[in-house]
C-alpha cells in the first residue's frame, strides 16, 4: 500500500479510535452515576435499623413501667380496700401510709410512662418517614439502574459498530505501526499529524531538518521523535505571509526604538509613558515565560512517550 494511502486509512482510523476510547471511558465512567444513591440509600438503612433498635429499647421500658404501674395500682387499691377491716390505730396509720407510697409511686410512673409513651411515638412516625424515604429511594435507584442499563446497550451497540468499521480497516495495516499507533491516541487523542515548517503540529517541536526533509519525502512512515505521533509532510499556505509578517515586524520594532529614544531626552510627561511601556513589556515577559514553562510541561509528557516508544523497541 502507497504510504498517501496508509495516511488516510490512519486518519480514519484514528476517528474510529477517538470516538472508540471515549465511549470505553464513559462505559467505565456510567455505573458510577449510581454511587451517590447507592451510598445514600445505604446511609438511610443503617439510620433506620439504628432507629428501630432505640424503638425497640423505649418499647420495652414502656411494657416495664406499665406492669410497674399495675404493681403501684394494686398496692393503692389494695389499701384502699384494707381500710374497711382496719381495727386499730396503728394499722390505719400503717395502711394510710402504704396507700400515699403507692399512690406517689403511681403518679411518678405514670408521668414517666407518659413521657416515654410520647417518645415512642415520635420514634415511630420517624421510622414510618424513613420506611418512606427508603422505598422512594429503592424506586428512584432501580429507575436509575434501568436507564443505566439503557445507555450502557446503546454505548455497546455504537461500540460495536466501531468496532466494524475498524475491522475494515485494519487488514491493511502494519500490525506493529497500528500496536503503536493505537497506544498514542489512548493518551493523546491524536495519532497522526502534520508537519507544517518543519515543526510537528502535535508537541510543536522542531525537526532535525533532515528528518522533516525524510518526511516531506513521504516514502515511509515516521514518528516523531519528541512526542511519537506518526507525521505526514502537509504544505504550509501561510509561509510567504509569515516571512513579509517579521520583516514588517522588524521595521516596526526599529521604528519603535528610536521613538523611545527621542522621548527618553525631550520630556518628562513622555517619560511617564515609557514607564507604562515598560511595564506591559515585562508583563508580557511573564506571559512568556508562564507559556515555556508549559512547552516545558508538554516537553515532560514527550519525554514520557518517547521512552514508552523505546519500550516499545
Ligand atoms: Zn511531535
Amino acid at each position: 500500500m502507497a504510504t498517501a494511502d496508509t495516511f488516510e486509512e490512519l486518519k480514519k482510523l484514528q476517528e474510529i479510535l477517538v470516538e472508540k476510547y471515549q465511549l470505553d471511558a464513559k462505559v467505565e465512567e456510567a455505573p458510577k452515576q449510581l454511587s451517590a444513591q447507592e451510598e445514600l440509600l445505604a446511609r438511610m438503612k443503617k439510620e433506620f435499623i439504628e432507629k428501630n433498635t432505640e424503638y425497640e429499647a423505649v418499647k420495652e421500658r414502656v411494657s416495664k413501667l406499665k406492669f410497674d404501674l399495675d404493681e403501684a395500682v394494686r398496692a393503692r387499691e389494695n389499701g384502699e380496700k384494707g381500710m374497711d377491716n382496719i381495727t386499730t390505730h396503728r394499722e390505719y396509720e400503717a395502711l394510710e401510709k402504704q396507700i400515699l407510697e403507692a399512690t406517689d409511686r403511681e403518679n411518678d410512673i405514670r408521668k414517666d410512662l407518659q413521657k416515654e409513651e410520647k417518645i415512642l411515638e415520635d420514634i415511630k412516625e420517624t421510622l414510618k418517614i424513613n420506611e418512606e424515604m427508603i422505598n422512594s429511594q429503592e424506586s428512584e435507584l432501580t429507575e436509575s439502574r434501568n436507564s443505566l442499563n439503557e445507555e450502557l446497550k446503546q454505548y455497546h451497540e455504537h461500540l460495536d459498530e466501531l468496532t466494524a468499521k475498524e475491522n475494515e480497516i485494519i487488514p491493511s495495516l502494519d500490525k506493529e505501526i497500528l500496536f503503536k499507533f493505537r497506544r498514542i491516541i489512548q493518551r493523546n487523542s491524536e495519532g497522526i499529524v502534520a508537519v507544517k515548517n518543519g515543526v510537528c503540529t502535535g508537541c510543536h517541536m522542531i525537526l532535525p531538518a533532515q528528518f522533516a526533509n525524510t518526511v516531506r519525502e513521504g516514502d515511509s512512515i515516521l514518528f516523531c521523535p519528541y512526542c511519537s505521533r506518526i507525521l505526514f509532510y502537509e504544505e504550509s499556505e501561510d509561509e510567504d505571509e509569515d516571512m513579509y509578517f517579521r520583516m514588517d515586524d522588524a521595521g516596526s520594532l526599529a521604528d519603535l526604538s528610536d521613538e523611545f529614544d527621542e522621548d527618553e531626552y525631550d520630556s518628562e510627561d513622555e517619560e511617564k509613558e515609557d514607564s507604562f511601556y515598560d511595564d506591559e513589556n515585562e508583563s508580557y515577559d511573564d506571559e512568556d515565560s508562564d507559556s515555556e514553562d508549559e512547552d516545558d510541561d508538554s516537553d515532560d509528557e514527550d519525554e514520557e512517550d518517547l521512552s514508552d516508544e523505546d519500550e516499545l523497541n
